[in-house]
């Protein structure tokens, strides 16, 4: 693979661990949260691939949308009927 990362796993340690791209759907939490809409991030994703340990950083636009639970213009959600 040509995307291994220099950094080892802070997990495990090993030097295995390399970058994805991804496609992450993302929901609040409980019961409540499956009426909820899903926002959608696209991050960079780096996978360790002796223990699964991953990191990502989710996109600023899509971070405001959590944090306000509103729209933000140009983030791919998913709006649920109430
Ligand atoms: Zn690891």
């Amino acid at each position: 693979m040509s995307n291994e990362t220099t950094n080892p796993c802070k997990s495990c340690g090993t030097p295995k661990r390399f970058t994805f791209t991804s496609e992450i759907a993302i929901r609040f939490a409980g019961v409540e949260g499956l009426t909820e809409p899903i926002v959608f991030a696209f991050p960079e994703m780096t996978i360790c691939l002796d223990c699964g340990l991953a990191e990502f950083v989710i996109p600023e636009r899509e971070l405001e949308v959590l944090r306000t639970e509103t729209p933000v213009e140009g983030v791919a959600m998913w709006l649920r009927e109430k």
